[in-house]
């Protein structure tokens, strides 16, 4: 089944293929800790998800890499404003790699009771400066810089193809239509690779570079790291659309200034979910968070059942009565699958298993609607329906029906994969001998991935795979589960 995603590059669905067939690599920003994500940053987050599982399942060795800023995000994307993530240390009393650790934690606390899946590779800014020295080392060679007011700029007027992601006007941008305050830069959109000059008193974190004792500009984090680990011509990158007009537009210059070539296939975006038609933030008054969400008495899985609810391109608008309508659809979903579940016999739990081979036509048709759906540019409400229509199949063997939930709930995680696994005893009945070979399997695995060796990580995933053991590496490590 050919996938399709809509390319914001373009502005088009288009066929994904691949640049190594059978593999794919993307790039999803993270999350800049210096503060708990709210519930709009989750959605970008379980739009990343839903995109590295429909790659998995329609059988792509997939590579999934996301940054953890912990260095040089201003509150303004433009170089202006102050540092975030100074600013909140100054404010609490602690250090700025306190409070890095602190809300990667938490931000990881929260994916993890979202059912999002931790990616291949979570790199942090603070770990690659070197890596990020070096690539503004080839821009410059290749001429796209300059140095003013002790500050290193990109300078756009070097990159003809600047405005190509966000359709900006050339015209408007020699007028300077943003305004900007910064009066080193030659024209308004030039950005900083590097600060030297900090605007900052006590500027927290700085090393040594060509360009002086500094830091790095936000945008360079995502050029150098993506390219460290997909290499320098990647698959997809993935963000909110608040990131098309400056931080992947800087992306794109920045990287393809510094190879020559092109550097991302597919740029796929986020909607935002809105609050009383207004972007979430903290200074509006609107700002949520999960835990928010738990405190007044929602599962996580509630909120990511009423993201799924509508395509990730289109806008959602956040209210307490749409929260209550996923709450109940999720529970009317859950008791209906806990019928099935007992209408199967004692002792016949191993007829429900992901892998089996499905006969019923029934099942069968729902099970490619719902492939159609994803393949569709990531169609989640259409691959909801799918799933509701599969519980609802009657006249066909009810083990086929949980199989195939199965399957959905791997993507679509909305909490009745674990349901299934509590009746069917998950591990249970596995030999202690075969236990032991696959844990040590597990840790070979983990030390594989600490030593950054992902294809042998790679290769003991799928030995593991095809033993029907499925890995899930959560914050606190991996788990297994025999299906
Ligand atoms: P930040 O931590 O500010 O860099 O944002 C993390 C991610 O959340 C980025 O991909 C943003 O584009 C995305 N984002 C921010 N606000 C929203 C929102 N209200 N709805 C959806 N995505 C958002
Ligand atoms: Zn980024």
């Amino acid at each position: 089944m050919t996938l399709k995603l809509y390319n914001t590059m373009g502005r088009e669905l288009q066929d994904f293929v691949p640049i190594t067939p059978g593999k794919a690599g993307f790039y999803g920003c993270g999350p800049t800790v210096y503060n708990y994500a709210h519930i709009g940053n989750l959605r970008a987050y379980v739009f990343q998800d839903i995109l590295y599982k429909t790659l998995e399942f329609l059988g792509y060795e997939t590579t999934h890499v996301m940054n953890i800023t912990d260095i040089g995000h201003l509150t303004g994307d433009q170089d202006s404003g102050k540092d975030k993530m100074l600013e909140t240390a100054k404010e609490k009393g602690k250090t700025v790699l306190e409070i890095a650790d602190f809300y990667t934690k938490a931000f990881f606390k929260d994916t993890e009771r979202l059912n999002i899946k931790r990616p291949t590779v979570v790199c942090k800014a603070t770990d690659h400066i070197q890596d990020m020295i070096e690539l503004i080392k080839r821009i410059e060679a290749n001429g796209h810089t300059y140095m003013a007011g002790g500050n290193l700029y990109f300078d756009i007027s070097t990159f003809p193809d600047y405005g190509k992601l966000a359709l900006l006007n050339l015209d408007d941008l020699k007028a300077g239509a943003r305004i900007d305050i910064d009066e080193n830069k030659r024209n308004p959109y030039d950005f900083v690779l590097w600060f030297t000059k900090s605007k900052f008193e006590n500027q927290a974190l700085v090393w040594d570079s060509p360009w002086g004792r500094g830091y790095p500009g936000w945008h360079i984090e995502c050029s150098a790291m993506s390219m460290k680990y997909l290499g320098e011509e990647i698959d997809i990158h993935t963000g909110g659309i608040d990131h098309i007009p400056i931080h992947h537009t800087n992306e794109i210059a920045q990287s393809e200034g510094a190879t020559g070539h092109k550097w991302v296939h597919y740029w796929l975006h986020n909607e935002f979910l809105v609050i009383n038609k207004g972007k979430m933030s903290k200074s509006q008054g609107n700002f949520l968070t999960l835990q928010s969400l738990i405190d007044k008495g929602y599962d996580p899985l509630d909120y990511r059942y009423f993201l799924l609810g509508a395509h990730y391109r289109s806008q959602i608008m956040f209210s307490w009565e749409a929260m209550d309508s996923a709450k109940n659809t999720r529970k009317s979903l859950e008791k209906t699958v806990k019928k099935l579940l007992s209408q199967i016999p004692e002792g016949q739990e191993d007829s429900i298993n992901a892998d089996k081979e499905l006969t019923s036509p029934e099942v069968k048709k729902a099970m490619e609607s719902f492939s159609a759906a994803l393949a569709a540019d990531l169609s989640t409400p259409k691959a909801l329906a799918s799933m509701w229509s599969l519980v609802k199949t009657e006249g066909v063997p009810v083990s086929e029906i949980l199989s195939g939930i199965l399957v959905m709930d791997k993507i679509l995680g909305i909490g009745l994969e674990e349901m299934i696994f509590d009746k069917t005893g998950s591990n249970s009945g596995i030999p202690a001998e075969e236990i032991g070979e696959i844990e040590q399997l597990v840790q070979e695995r983990q030390a594989a991935k600490k030593s950054k060796d992902f294809q042998r990580a790679d290769e003991i995933r799928n030995l593991l795979k095809d033993k029907g053991i499925i890995l899930e590496d959560k914050p606190t490590g991996t788990t297994w589960k025999k299906i």
